[in-house]
């Protein structure tokens, strides 16, 4: 094909389909990302300041992401004291929208009944990254739909112009949840009320929506590194009540888990952090992991 006929069709296609820019999302960690991309689509295009399998609580944000976020249409954050650093990133890029209470804000945490709410003020001293209670509601299905709507209700205010393309993607992100949620509780029934350990506190509101029992963690807080006696402590907790559930986060350090299972005898199973993948089933894909190594780990 000659050249001109190549420059004619592409200024063809050009004409045919006048680029409309995407709404642009910038979400703190690749789970409100992918969960952003479910009910976006096609109209969105989503970037996450965490990246998978990395720690969330402690992220240090690069300044290419303040200019990410001074020229994106949608903050998505996670709330709850996960993402603090999100706020001098958007101190840093003064888009006035994206303030908080702003209409290009989402706190997906919004409406979200949040656990182990610490009863007395939790000084920066003590070192625990809960001080609002615990952040990590997106491993409940459940909460994730929840989160989806926080998400479909800051696109329609940005971008209204598509509301019905986002509400129809919401209903099919719900359906999704909702059919593979009867999969995962009979996945799940035959492991109700054993206790589990974990590294940190991080599957709670999965554990609890699934009827296990978290036990403890390898953590004697959260942020604060294992121990060794606070280890030890808790392998002669697990023997004398034998509990023989123990679920890694997988980004966390395998020593100290093999150091309870010398201690404890229990063996050890690593479970998903993140999602791997932005796709409409990137956040199925997770929590379908998550439910495979739960079983694997107190099977
Ligand atoms: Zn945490």
């Amino acid at each position: 094909m000659k050249l001109s006929k190549l420059l004619f069709l592409g200024a063809l296609l050009f004409w045919v389909q006048p680029a409309r820019a995407a709404t642009e999302v910038v979400a703190s960690t690749p789970e409100l990302a992918a969960i952003s991309k479910a009910v976006g689509g096609g109209k969105v295009s989503v970037y996450s300041i965490a990246k998978p399998n990395q720690d969330y609580h402690a992220i240090e944000p690069r300044p290419s992401d303040v200019s990410r976020i001074a020229r994106a249409d949608l903050v998505v954050r996670a709330g709850l004291s996960l993402d603090v650093w999100m706020d001098s990133l958007m101190n840093a890029a003064g888009n006035g929208n994206l303030n908080r209470g702003g209409r290009g804000y989402v706190d997906a945490s919004t409406g979200i009944p949040r656990i182990e709410t610490p009863s007395g003020s939790i000084s920066g001293a003590s070192g625990d990254v809960h001080p609002e209670g615990n952040p990590h509601y997106l491993y409940d299905p459940i909460y994730a739909k929840r989160a989806a709507q926080n998400i479909v209700r800051g696109l329609i205010r940005v971008d209204a112009g598509n509301a019905s393309a986002y509400r129809a993607n919401y209903v099919a992100f719900n359906r999704a949840i909702d059919n593979k949620m009867d999969d995962w509780r009979r996945a799940l029934a035959p492991y109700a009320g054993r206790p589990i350990v974990t590294y940190h506190l991080s599957y709670n509101y999965f554990l609890r929506r699934f009827g296990i029992r978290q036990y403890g963690t390898l953590e004697p807080k959260p942020g604060i590194p294992p121990s060794a006696a606070h280890l030890s402590q808790l392998a002669s907790n697990m023997k004398r009540d034998r509990v023989r559930g123990v679920l890694i986060e997988g980004i966390y350090p395998r020593r100290f888990a093999d150091l309870i299972k010398r201690q404890s005898g229990a063996n050890y199973e690593v479970g998903p952090y993140s999602v791997q993948s932005y796709t409409g089933q990137g956040y199925i894909n997770l929590i379908d992991n998550l439910v495979a190594r739960t079983r694997a780990a107190l099977g």
